[in-house]
């Protein structure tokens, strides 16, 4: 399955990054997936990864780029980040749509996935 544009070393990433202090990010501005802390290779070798940012993508789209964030930002302060409804259901849609981007390699264990940032 076609996977985003990727933008690595995204300053927006990194602002993420920041503010949710972990080693790492992935984010979706518009159609694109901007990257902090990890490469473009590590991050497509995680195919529960893209599938949840792709979810994210499609967000964006069913709501718009002002609407998706809004949503987003109201989500995050009612109900902290790792329960905004976003983050749940990209959650969901990972556990889905992984083999859509696993490029015929096993699916990683859980050791070996990307581990969604449990914080406020
Ligand atoms: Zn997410």
């Amino acid at each position: 399955m076609q996977v985003a544009r990727i933008v690595e070393n995204s300053p927006f990433a990194r602002l993420a990054r920041l503010k949710l202090a972990v080693p790492n990010v992935a984010m979706v501005l518009g159609r694109s997936i901007h990257l902090s802390g990890v490469t473009r290779e590590e991050f497509l070798r995680d195919p529960f990864w893209v599938a949840h940012e792709m979810e994210h993508i499609r967000q964006f789209e069913q709501h718009g780029r002002l609407g998706f964030l809004v949503r987003y930002l109201w989500g995050w302060a009612r109900h902290g980040y790792y329960h905004i409804p976003f983050e749940i259901d990209a959650r969901t849609a990972a556990e889905r749509d992984a083999h859509h981007y696993a490029q015929g390699q096993p699916l990683p264990s859980a050791a070996e996935r990307h581990a969604t940032p449990k914080v406020k």
